[in-house]
């Protein structure tokens, strides 16, 4: 090829035109590359002035010397093949400093009739361009470094074929893949993906840009060979080039797999306890600590007259029966304190007829690091109970009551004729007059407790209470069932002082707990009976040496009706009132009853009521 430049263009011409050129241009000249030509821009880029112009390029640059330049330059020359280098690193001294530059040049033969006499030298310098990608490069490198030991599965899919360009462990562990995916484009390393979403959310931020935020989205993946579910939280996010469009899609995600089954499964053990609670004919409600009730069933909402969010804002005060209130505060009290279970009958205001309704209230309390936390009950409506409790109480109460007056006259009679039959001699039929008088007496007594029960269930009983000497009354009541039994009532007392009771009342629940003690220790010779002072009360104690009672039983004896069940017990016949009506006697009269026994050996039965202060 001809050098037109040369042959055609005046030397001045031609440096002209390569002083006014934008790149930095030279011509090295002959085979010693002599400096013909050097432009401003290409002194600026050696680090030199005119100088070197006319200097053979390993003078005028000593520092390239041992570089690649002078070699390939003769390659060019010796050639006449135009080399193109790109990027090219060149340690060039500038201002008496070597400095690492890199250059885009073109090594360009010139030619003179056909023979090369020298070589082009056409260059950029792009070392700021180098560095800023080397440490592009770096820092991606030092971010790829981040990710890859990061808690989160991160991923880059890069072009809108979404080749996996990176993929930390923890986003290869979460595919269930290894790391040959990398490379790969994400529809082909997860076939999977097919037919779910997230492909096509992806290379729509291709064409948007505008990042997709997932919360808890279910993604199906093939783990192990089979395909299962898992929930993630995730970010798409577009990365974007100098110019702003989108290369690349960061992806991170965190698994919180396990904590949507775990509310998806608390959701539903709350369905099916919510279900479960609307299917009982009760009324169910939870309670926080302190006693305000914030759920309820259906059954509760409708005798309330009140939608479920409503049901924070009801007060029961207003509805519990006003009689009751007391009671129930103090039962709640009492099993909030102790952290144990709640149990009270009271009666509710039914919003829909105004009326009151009786309820059984049963409550246990949810305990956590020693604290409650909330409360667990059941309601039952209980009126109709109520109602035959009532009715049984009223026909009790008539019916004792009436055959009272026969059995007066009956035992009238029966005295009469006892008295005319000892007239006449006839012993024997006196003695069976004296027998019928005594079944008598046993009648009444049985007629008197269930007269007694209703009266105490219907709250009218009345104790006609005095200031009295408690260890007179007992003397004299012990005196008196000493005549009629074989027993011998040991006697220990000592001067208590007054009490302030209803005397025959308290004489009634002596002698209950005395031939109780005798009753049922057959076996035994005596029965001791024992008062003492105990602080500000006195104590009444007897004991007996019969069959006693398991310990599970004993302090249900003092509920109406309860008889403690067993072989030998059900041979002694009774009501189950006796124990009742003694203690809401004493209790009435602010006074205690208990009772210690030991199965087979006997038991000790006590009460204590509070002495009048002299
Ligand atoms: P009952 O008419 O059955 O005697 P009570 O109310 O007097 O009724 O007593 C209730 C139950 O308590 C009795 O059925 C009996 O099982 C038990 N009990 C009462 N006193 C004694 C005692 N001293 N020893 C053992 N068991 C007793």
């Amino acid at each position: 090829m001809k050098n037109f430049l040369l042959n055609n263009v005046s030397l001045d011409s031609l440096t002209t035109l390569f002083s006014q050129a934008p790149v930095a241009l030279a011509l090295l000249m002959g085979e010693a590359q002599v400096v013909e030509i050097a432009n401003q821009q290409i002194l600026d880029l050696w680090g030199k002035d005119e100088k070197v112009i006319g200097l053979p390029l390993l003078e005028a640059l000593p520092e390239i010397k041992d570089q690649e330049f002078p070699n390939i330059l003769k390659g060019v020359y010796n050639t006449g093949i135009t080399y193109k280098g790109n990027s090219v690193r060149a340690m060039i001294e500038k201002s008496g400093v070597l400095s690492e530059c890199y250059f885009d040049f073109v090594y360009a033969p010139i030619f003179n009739n056909g023979i090369i006499t020298g070589v082009s030298v056409v260059a950029t310098e792009v070392t700021e361009k180098v560095l800023s990608e080397q440490k592009l490069r770096e820092s991606e490198i030092r971010f790829k470094e981040l990710m890859e030991i990061s808690d989160y599965s991160t991923g880059i899919y890069t072009g809108e074929d979404l080749i996996i360009d990176f993929a930390n462990d923890q986003m290869i562990r979460t595919w269930g893949k290894d790391k040959s995916v990398i490379g790969k484009k994400l529809e082909d390393a997860l076939p999977e993906l097919q037919g779910q979403p997230f492909i096509k959310i992806l290379k729509d931020i291709f064409k948007t840009g505008i990042p997709y935020i997932a919360k808890e989205d279910k993604v199906d993946l093939v783990v192990d060979g089979i395909l299962q579910s898992y929930y993630y939280n995730f970010s798409y996010k577009p990365l974007h080039d100098d110019q702003g469009a989108v290369y690349a899609i960061m992806n991170v995600a965190m698994d919180v797999t396990e904590l949507v089954n775990a509310r998806k499964k608390a959701q539903s053990n709350e369905y099916e306890y919510r279900t479960l609670a609307e299917a009982m004919p009760q009324m169910v409600w939870t309670a926080d600590a302190s006693g305000k009730i914030d759920f309820c069933n259906k059954n509760m909402m409708e005798l309330l007259d009140c939608k479920e969010d409503e049901i924070k804002n009801v007060d029961f005060t207003r509805l519990i029966h006003p009689e009751d209130l007391i009671s129930l505060k103090a039962t709640w009290e009492i099993a909030a304190s102790n952290k144990s279970n709640f149990e009270l009958e009271y009666r509710m205001l039914d919003m829909q007829t105004g009326g009151y309704i009786w309820f059984l209230s049963r409550a246990t309390p949810v305990v956590e690091n020693g604290e409650i936390v909330k409360w667990i009950g059941t309601s039952t409506n209980i009126n109709e109970f109520k109602n035959l409790v009532t009715q049984k109480d009223t026909f009790l109460g008539i019916a004792s009551h009436e055959l009272k007056t026969p059995l007066t006259s009956l035992k009238l009679y029966a005295q009469v004729l006892e008295r005319m039959l000892r007239k006449t001699g006839d012993e024997k039929n006196a003695e069976f007059a004296k027998k019928m008088d005594m079944q008598v007496i046993k009648l009444t007594s049985l007629i008197g407790d269930l007269l007694d029960v209703t009266k105490i269930n219907s709250g009218k009983i009345h104790l006609n209470q005095s200031n009295f000497d408690f260890e007179k009354l007992v003397k004299e009541t012990v005196e008196e069932l000493q005549m009629s039994t074989l027993h011998k009532i040991e006697l220990s007392t000592e001067n208590v002082g007054m009490v302030f009771a209803d005397q025959e009342r308290i004489s009634q629940v002596i002698t209950n707990l005395i031939s109780n003690a005798i009753k049922y220790s057959p076996e035994a010779e005596k029965v001791m009976v024992e008062i003492k002072n105990e602080g500000n009360s006195v104590n009444f104690m007897v004991k007996d040496f019969g069959i006693g009672m398991p310990e599970d039983k004993k302090d249900r004896v003092f509920e109406q009706y309860y008889r403690v069940s067993g072989d030998e017990q059900s041979t002694f016949p009774g009501l189950g009132l006796g124990l009742y009506i003694a203690s809401q006697i004493v209790e009435r009269s602010e006074g205690k009853i208990w009772v210690n026994s030991i199965l087979g050996k006997g038991s000790t039965f006590c009460f204590s009521l509070p002495k009048v202060q002299s």
